[in-house]
């Protein structure tokens, strides 16, 4: 019944504010340029104020940006109205219409539309039925919870079979539990309907969870753009590295680099890793080790010292100093393994395949 999702193409896009304040202007969103497969479901991510609901706006057509271009499909959109774009946004309030029903808010778009009043009612009821919602037709929106509320949002946003769907934070209001159900059932009825979803968040763990690619921002610049496993495993920054997850960096001396390897040391420990090409011999660079891919040990790799080693019942946290730099390690599994105590000193353990350059 679903029509062709769309691709969405962002063209050096920029969008200039002027802060109330500073009277200043300042780009809010920075020449940015982005490819957005059909049928993918992308986040923007990025700390309060990076400029990722501007960018979606930008793609609803809510705002106009003052350079670039935007494509949705093979169409360019720049001029066009958001009710003459192919999309459909579902908002952090939820935005719906006090004095109607659940049935007429979701109609509410296929009215305008004048479609026949059956296949109105028939697409209606189908959408209800896909949210859940199924009986719930009669209700007035004030007698429903919040995660209710967002569900017809949500069918009001899926009834209009919109070739690119917008969400802009549509689970913030939420509580922790009902978030974690509602992204699940958001990627499944994206999954079911094959659509083009675009979602903006700041919530890495949604981010993390509903995506196939995840575009992070910083600064109304596009920082990193890959799947959430690129991005965890291979941050390009120390900002997104610390951003996504915890992590720690260690300095280390460029030794060398041979068939795509590269040859490093830390405190005059030799390391191996994938090369990303470009390194310069005897440069200090830093690298990136997640937490959890570090084992503690009576010998290992990297000599260190115990100062914080606390139960956290799925994992032991651990702090431990070596060299100058402090490490956090999160052992997972701790009933199987040997604990170590604040003072201890022990070794750190560790696959080469867990390390990455900055
Ligand atoms: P958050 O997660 O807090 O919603 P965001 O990444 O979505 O943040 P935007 O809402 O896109 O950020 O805002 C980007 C920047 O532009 C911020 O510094 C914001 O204060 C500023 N801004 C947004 N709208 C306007 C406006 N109409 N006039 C002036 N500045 C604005």
């Amino acid at each position: 019944m679903h029509k062709e999702p769309k691709g969405v193409r962002l063209l050096n896009i920029t969008k200039i504010y002027r802060d109330p304040k500073t009277k200043k202007d300042f780009p809010a969103v920075d020449n940015i340029s982005l490819d957005i497969e059909p049928g993918s479901f992308v986040t923007i991510l990025g700390p309060s104020g990076c400029g990722k609901t501007t960018t979606l706006r930008i793609i609803a057509g809510f705002e106009s940006p003052d350079t670039g271009e935007i494509y949705i499909g093979d169409e360019a959109v720049n001029a066009l109205t958001p009710n003459k774009r192919d999309t459909a946004m579902v908002f952090q309030s939820y935005a719906l219409l006090p004095h109607y029903n659940v049935f007429d808010n979701v109609a509410y778009g296929l009215r305008i539309r004048k479609l026949p009043k059956d296949d109105i009612r028939a697409s209606v009821m189908a959408m209800l039925d896909m949210v859940k919602l199924n009986g719930m037709e009669e209700r007035m929106t004030n007698q429903l919870s919040g995660g209710q509320q967002q569900r017809v949002a949500l069918a009001r946003a899926l009834v209009m079979q919109p070739g690119v769907l917008l969400f802009d934070e549509p689970l913030s209001n939420l509580d922790a539990k009902l978030r974690v159900n509602m992204r699940n059932e958001i990627r499944n009825i994206q999954r079911t309907l094959g659509l083009t979803a675009i979602y903006v968040t700041h919530d890495q763990a949604e981010a993390m969870s509903l995506s196939d690619q995840i575009v992070i921002m910083e600064n109304g610049k596009i920082a990193q753009i890959g799947s959430p496993r690129d991005i965890y495993y291979r941050p390009n920054s120390e900002f997104i590295a610390d951003f996504i997850g915890e992590a720690n960096f260690l300095k280390v001396i460029i030794e060398g680099e041979q068939n795509g390897r590269l040859k490093a040391s830390f405190d005059g420990i030799p390391l191996e890793m994938e090369s990303p090409g470009n390194v310069e011999q005897g440069s200090e660079r830093k690298i990136v080790i997640r937490p959890e891919s570090i084992r503690l040990q009576d010998t290992g790799r990297i000599p260190c010292k115990v100062i914080v080693s606390t139960f956290m019942g799925s994992y032991q946290y651990y702090q431990v100093m070596t060299d100058d730099t402090m490490v956090i390690i999160t052992d997972y599994n701790p009933r199987s393994r040997k604990i170590y105590q604040a003072g201890e000193r022990a070794w750190m353990m560790f696959d080469d395949s867990a390390l990455h350059i900055l």
